[in-house]
């Protein structure tokens, strides 16, 4: 079996420190809101390049917090894609916001910038772009159209731990940054976290306030908070794998490369790289036009691969809009994710290869 995951080889590579530094904190007497939650958001701000992180529960509760604190309410509209995770847009209804849903590039599958104009109105107060799979969103185009409205940009960087745009980390480049530490994503936890990155001083201060029941100061409260913090073990795991992030990174880039040279001419169309962008691979996604039958296939032959997202987030029960984003509606029938993390082995990229070769030869 080749799994789409395989934690049990990551804890077999790094178990050991891992263990250490939990035991550290269990030995510290201090679980909640201490020195590794600090010293993490510290490394981690230094490592996307802003002055300040704040360490929180998930990434849902990064972008719920981060349109919070912007003061973003009823009767606002927020623009971001439907080809995303949930957590992207409710993140602004659960705020009483609007989504409005601009559709996405066909060769990189973030948000168009070219379609978002047409979406602006007077209650436009942000857009969202998400950096989807590991690939950044084309951001200048973006900030001009921010600038031009005065809009707030929040980067959803929970796919792009230590993506690039522009050679500056995704994260870094809007007004608040928002990653989830969810155990699949390039940098996770043993359990649930997340992070909002900003440079911006008052807000940081409100975003500690606001994880922390709006407190000021212990039983003194601001404003009505919520309780979302990342705690002190997933920060110490978090922090001792963070030294490894890069180079997972570029064993994502390898692997990726090579599936894009094995996969020629077998009617597979490959994610591609933007000279804008360097990518991490958090999800290696093709797209196929037989695409069911091909994952049936894999799987038929032990190879486990998953589909980010069958139902665009517009077409959901729960967020059914009328809007039509022909790009979005289309890909969504084409996409499949393949097996790729840093403890995949070339044999194993090779294998699948080969899958999809003879499946695509049993097409014709
Ligand atoms: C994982 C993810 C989230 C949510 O993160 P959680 O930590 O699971 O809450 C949000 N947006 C995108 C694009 C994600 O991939």
């Amino acid at each position: 079996m080749i799994l789409f995951n395989d934690f049990k080889r990551e804890y077999a590579a790094i178990g050991e420190e891992v263990s250490q530094s939990i035991k550290r904190v269990l030995k510290s007497g201090w679980y909640i809101l201490g020195q590794e939650a600090e010293k993490f958001e510290e490394k981690f701000s230094k490592y996307i390049g802003t002055k300040f992180a704040i360490g929180l529960n998930s990434g849902s509760d990064a972008l719920y917090l981060a349109v919070k604190a912007l003061g973003i309410s009823n009767g606002d509209e927020v623009v971001t894609v439907s080809n995303t995770m949930v957590s992207t847009v409710d993140a602004i209804i659960r705020n009483g916001a609007r989504p409005v849903f601009a559709d996405i590039e066909p060769e990189t599958y973030t948000i168009d910038a070219s379609k978002i104009k047409t979406k602006i109105t007077a209650k436009t107060r942000a857009i969202i772009p998400v950096h989807l799979y590991g690939h950044a969103a084309d951001m200048d185009p973006i900030i001009e159209i921010s600038e031009k409205h005065n809009l707030f940009i929040i980067e959803d960087a929970c796919q792009a731990h230590g993506a690039e745009y522009k050679n500056a980390k995704v994260g870094s480049v809007g007004y608040i940054g928002c990653f989830s530490f969810y155990p699949t994503k390039n940098l996770g936890a043993y359990g649930d976290g997340g992070m909002i990155v900003t440079n911006d001083e008052q807000l940081a201060t409100k975003l500690r306030q606001m994880r922390n029941y709006g407190q000021s100061k212990k039983y003194y409260h601001d404003f009505v908070g919520v309780n979302s913090r990342l705690d002190e073990i997933q920060a110490a795991i978090l922090r001792t794998k963070l030294r490894y992030l890069d180079d997972w990174n570029k064993r994502r880039r390898k692997l990726a490369s090579l599936y894009n040279d094995l996969l020629k001419n077998t009617e597979t169309i490959t994610p591609i790289e933007k000279d804008y962008a360097k990518h991490v691979y958090h999800l290696y996604v093709i797209r196929h036009k037989h695409r069911n039958k091909l994952q049936q296939y894999l799987l038929s032959r032990g190879i486990q691969t998953l589909i980010h997202y069958p139902v665009p987030v517009h077409m959901q029960r729960a967020y059914k809009t009328i809007d039509k984003l022909p790009v979005t509606e289309k890909i969504c029938n084409e996409i499949l994710s393949l097996p790729l993390h840093p403890w995949l082995s070339e044999n194993e990229v090779e294998v699948v290869s080969e899958c999809i070769k003879e499946f695509s030869l049993n097409q014709r």
